[in-house]
Order: structure tokens, then sequence, then C-alpha cells
């Protein structure tokens, strides 16, 4: 460890030297309230910026153990805290200071979701942050004196505002903290009560626009308020505004219907439950919108990869005898991508379906009695998701709750009926029932065979290749919905609960930690994301990055689901299979 002078020493004798000099500096700096590691040294200005950690040693950061001890309160805390280096960087740090990158600083911040993620790490003696430097040069020559201002100026400006306890709003960290417990003890209480979700009244559903995530104005939207027969009460372990508890309505597991008209408030509440499975930062709106972290969302994906997937549950007898016990095509259509997508679902572990019309193939949700009438079973492989969706919940415990707006023929179906009017819900299961009573429909079921199992398939690791060229491993996150995987480019547009390009990117590394991990030809898809699930919560992300030595930057990882791993590797163009036996 050396000295913040030497690191002085070095900036000011390459001063004005080719780019490469920087590499110089790469090593450890002791700051006066620090420790600096510079652990990868950009090759040019226009490169990915430099790599960094600042470690500031507990004793000086006094965070109170009341915000650290309990981890989810210590992910909360988290959080905030790099919110307000965040903020600290745009207030302090001047940014263009040259050619390129040159000037920037920056942290891996998160959107409306508050999830585990790897800017920031606090253990019981020191708080970390890992940030990235942009190392300042005048066309290819190094700047010292911009240099030296970025790190013996700026840097520790914001880290003196951001990282100990006697300077930042202590307030907004505990507010974090005490929130984040509360969201998971609410999704813990679900079980008991049978609940897949909780939307808390007052809760704000609807979004700005539609390209942003932040609230609707607070005097455009209106509150969500439970209908009375779904009002629970769910116990919170920090008071909110003086109460121990919180009510709002609570989604019954088991088959919820939610219709109304167009523009009633359908898929925003939908969309409010996929996104309940993260906890969100104080102000959204949906902070207690709270779903079961299984609950997934389905919908058709047409042009999607499929690899052997046993679909009859939906669709059999295909033309040409083309085998739905192995269902294979490179390119599926609406009610084909829509099946696997949910026989994927249920294969990984899903609890509940989250499921919209608007995003749904018509002809996998219904046939009703006079297409029956017209086109025989026999040349219809499509056995309708109505036909299923009971089944599904009796014999493997999955829910679903179904935004239809455009067909009765659910009614029959539905243990529970939400009707949206002008955004309040109503229950209107009685009516539903009455009505399905008065006007009998013809529509016969379809359902052929009894669904007994979910066939399982175990990935093959050799079907997992990372390299490209002379790169022995090239994975890199290319926006929100697109992973490129060696040669492979995986597209994740329709897997709409990833919400962060630093969970793209850890779904990309942990694809390739799990075969080379653990895959063998024999682990089925739900044993290796149990292994990788149980891997992430015990050791975090830091891990996923094959090149890291253990102290070190590791690369800006978000903690993505199980379910999103998983419907990366089922969209990896290169996957291989083997499919378990019944
Ligand atoms: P549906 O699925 O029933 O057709 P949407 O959920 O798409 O309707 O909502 C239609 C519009 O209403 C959207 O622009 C949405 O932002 C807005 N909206 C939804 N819920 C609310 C609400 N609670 N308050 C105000 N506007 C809302
Ligand atoms: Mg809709």
């Amino acid at each position: 460890m050396e000295n913040q002078n030497s690191l002085r020493q070095i900036l000011r004798r390459i001063d004005k030297k080719g780019y490469k000099a920087y590499k110089e500096i790469k090593g450890q700096y002791r700051f006066p309230d620090f420790l600096l590691f510079i652990d990868h040294v950009q090759g040019d200005p226009f490169a990915a910026p430099s790599k960094i950690r600042v470690r500031v040693p507990m004793q000086k950061a006094e965070i109170p153990n009341d915000l650290i001890q309990h981890p989810h309160r210590r992910s909360g805390t988290a959080d905030a805290i790099i919110r307000i280096i965040h903020g600290e960087i745009r207030k302090i740090a001047r940014m263009r200071r040259g050619t390129g990158k040159s000037g920037l600083i920056s942290i891996d911040v998160g959107g409306q979701e508050i999830i585990p993620r790897s800017a920031l790490k606090i253990t019981d003696s020191f708080v970390e942050a890992r940030m990235e430097i942009g190392l300042p040069a005048r066309g290819r020559t190094v700047l010292s004196d911009e240099a030296e201002a970025m790190f013996f100026d700026e840097l520790p400006r914001i880290i003196q505002n951001s990282m100990f306890r006697k300077n930042f709003d202590q307030e907004f960290v505990t507010r974090f903290a005490y929130y984040v417990q509360n969201y998971f003890a609410v999704q813990k209480q679900l079980k008991s009560k049978n609940l897949i979700a909780f939307i808390a009244d007052r809760s704000v559903l609807p979004r700005e626009s539609g390209v942003s995530q932040k609230p609707m104005p607070i005097n455009d939207a209106v509150p969500f308020r439970s209908p009375r027969e779904l009002k629970v009460k769910m116990e919170l372990p920090n008071p909110v505004n003086g109460q121990t508890f919180i009510e709002g309505a609570g989604i019954p597991a088991g088959i919820t219907l939610i219709v109304g008209g167009g523009f009633h408030g359908k898929s925003t509440l939908l969309q409010a439950l996929e996104s309940g499975v993260y906890p969100h930062i104080p102000g959204d709106g949906r902070e207690y919108v709270v779903t079961n972290p299984a609950a997934v969302k389905i919908r058709a994906e047409d042009g999607r990869r499929i690899e052997k997937v046993d679909i009859r549950p939906f669709i059999n007898h295909l033309p040409r005898q083309k085998d739905a016990r192995s269902f294979c095509t490179d390119d599926a259509s609406g009610s084909t991508s829509q099946a696997a997508n949910i026989i994927e679902a249920l294969e990984t572990g899903a609890e509940a379906l989250l499921v919209d019309e608007d995003t749904s193939a018509t002809n996998f949700m219904i046939r009703d009695a006079r297409m029956q009438a017209l086109v025989h079973k026999q040349f219809e492989p499509i056995t309708p998701f109505i036909d299923r969706i009971r089944e599904m919940y009796d014999r493997f415990g999955v829910s679903t709750v179904l935004v239809m707006g455009g067909s009765g023929d659910y009614f029959q179906a539905a243990d529970t009926v939400i009707l949206m009017k002008e955004y309040v819900p109503q229950v209107v299961t009685e009516q539903a029932r009455a009505i399905a009573e008065q006007f009998k429909t013809e529509r016969r079921p379809e359902r052929e065979f009894e669904w007994k199992t979910i066939t399982e398939r175990a990935p093959l690791p050799q079907s997992f290749d990372a390299s490209k060229g002379k790169k022995e491993v090239k994975i890199e996150a290319r926006g929100l919905h697109s992973v490129q995987f060696g040669t492979h480019t995986i597209d994740l547009r329709q897997v709409e609960q990833i919400v962060d390009i630093s969970q793209t990117r850890a779904i990309g590394f942990a694809l390739h930690f799990i075969a080379r991990r653990w895959m063998d030809g024999q682990r089925t898809i739900r044993e290796l994301m149990d292994l990788a699930e149980t891997f992430l919560l015990k050791e975090g992300t830091d891990g996923l990055n094959p090149f890291r030595r253990d102290d070190e930057h590791p690369g800006n990882f978000a903690l993505p689901r199980r379910f999103e791993i998983a419907a990366a590797l089922n969209r990896y163009r290169g996957l291989k299979v083997r499919q378990k036996e019944e």
C-alpha cells in the first residue's frame, strides 16, 4: 500500500506522456480518510473507463449498526448510499476534462427499483464504493493536472459527503433501510395469507409515460383503493406514519381475472404486479405493491427459439408429425412461443403467472363455440389456456392473474373477478358467475389428457461457448434487453421483468458461470437455478466475473432473479438440452 503522495508523484512524472503511461498508476493508495484502489487502467481515452474502488473503514464511516445488521436493511442502506454518491458526483465532478471519457466519474446507480448491486459493498469493517473514472487526456497525452484535480479534489469531496454518516442525510438512508425491510416482511406474509400479491391503498400505479418509469404526477393519478372484499392488513416491522401495519388489497392465490373497459387501468395494474417482485424507491408510488417473488410475466414472443420443450399440454398433433413432446423451432409462432414461455416458467419454479390479453396470442387464449364447430378439434393442435388454467393451480399450485377484457369465456374459470372502472377496482365475482349461468356458452372443454408432469430438461455444458475470436470470454450487455454471449446475441426484449442493465450483464455472466461450474448434462434447469440462486444470495454478484481476482472491482452487476437467468438460457440460440424421462 502506497501513500497518496506516490500517486501524485507518478501523475506529475507522466504528464504529457502517451496515454499508456497511465498504466503506472495501477495500485493501492492510502488517503487520509479512505483507501483508493486503482484496479484497472483504461487503454485509451475512448475505451471503457478505468475501474477504481474507494474503501472507507467502518470506524470512520460510522454507519450505525441499526442500518446494517439486518440484511434487508443493509441492502436498503447500500442502495441509498449509492444514490447519494451519484448525487454528489453530479454536483461536484466537472466531467469534461479533455478527449473521450476524460474527467468522467461514475457509479452504477439503480432506477426505480432497489436491487442488490455490486457498486457498493458494506462489511462489518468497511464500506467500499466501486466506481469508474475516465483518466483525462488531450488527444492521447496524459493530462496530469486534470487527473490530480480528480483524485485529490473531486473524489475526496464526493466521498466525504456520501460515505460518512456524519455528513450524509441520515434520514434518507434510514428511510431506505427501514423500507426495504418492510417490503420483504410484507412479501413473507403473502404465503401465510394465501395471497400472491398485495397492493397498498393509496399506491400510485400509473407511470409518467410509456418511456418513463417515474410515477404519474399525483394530481393526474387516481390512487389505488382496495375493494372491501380484498382488504387485508399487513404487519410492518418498522412503523410508517406511526402505524405498525398497512392496509390494501390482497390478490388471492388461484385464478384472478381483471376485466373492464379499454383504457380503464387493467394493464397498469398488471404491470405494477410484474414490477412488484422488486422493492421500489421511496416516492415511486409502488413501494407497497408486493408480489410473490416467483411471479412470472407470460406473453407471446414470436420469432424466439425453442429447444426441446414438451409443449403437449397446450399444443399437440402438429401438422407433418412435428414432435410436440420435444418441440424445437428457430422461429416460434405466437401460440407456440406463449406455450413454451409457460412450460419454461413452470420448469423453473414459477408460482404465479401474469398474463395480459394485450400481449397474448388470441388463438392461445380462446377458442369459442363457433370456432369449435367450424374447425374440428382434430385439426386444431392448440389446447387453449382456458382449458389448463384450473389444472395448473390444482395440480402444480401455480396461480394466474389474467387481464381479459375481450372474452367472458373465462368467467367460469376464475376464483376472483376484479373489474377496473375508471382506475378503481371492484370485485364482481358473483355477477360474473351469475352471467356465466345465465348466458351458457356452448363451448366444450378441449383438454385431451391430464397434465401430470412437466418434462424437465438438462442443458449440455458444451453448448455454452462464450469465446469469440481471440477472446476466451466475450460477454456484454448491449442495452437492457440484449446480451452478447460469445458469437451469439441473446434477445431479451420480451423478458419484461428485467429492469436494470446491470441485471442483464449479470445474467450474461451467470450463464457462463453456471455452465462452467454446475452444468453436467444431468442437472435440470431447476436444479441449476437452485444452485445459482443460493450462490448469489450468499456471495452476491461479485463472484460472477470470471477474470476477477479476489480483491478487485468486480464490474457492475445487479442481482437477477432465477426466472430471468433461465429466460436467457432458453433464448440462447446455441442451447442444447437432454430431456428427462417423464
Ligand atoms: P387498459 O389496459 O385497461 O386498456 P391501461 O392500463 O393501459 O388500460 O391504462 C390506460 C391509460 O390510463 C394509461 O395511459 C395509463 O397511464 C392511465 N392510467 C392507468 N391507471 C391510472 C390511474 N390509476 N390514474 C390515472 N391514470 C391511469
Ligand atoms: Mg391493456
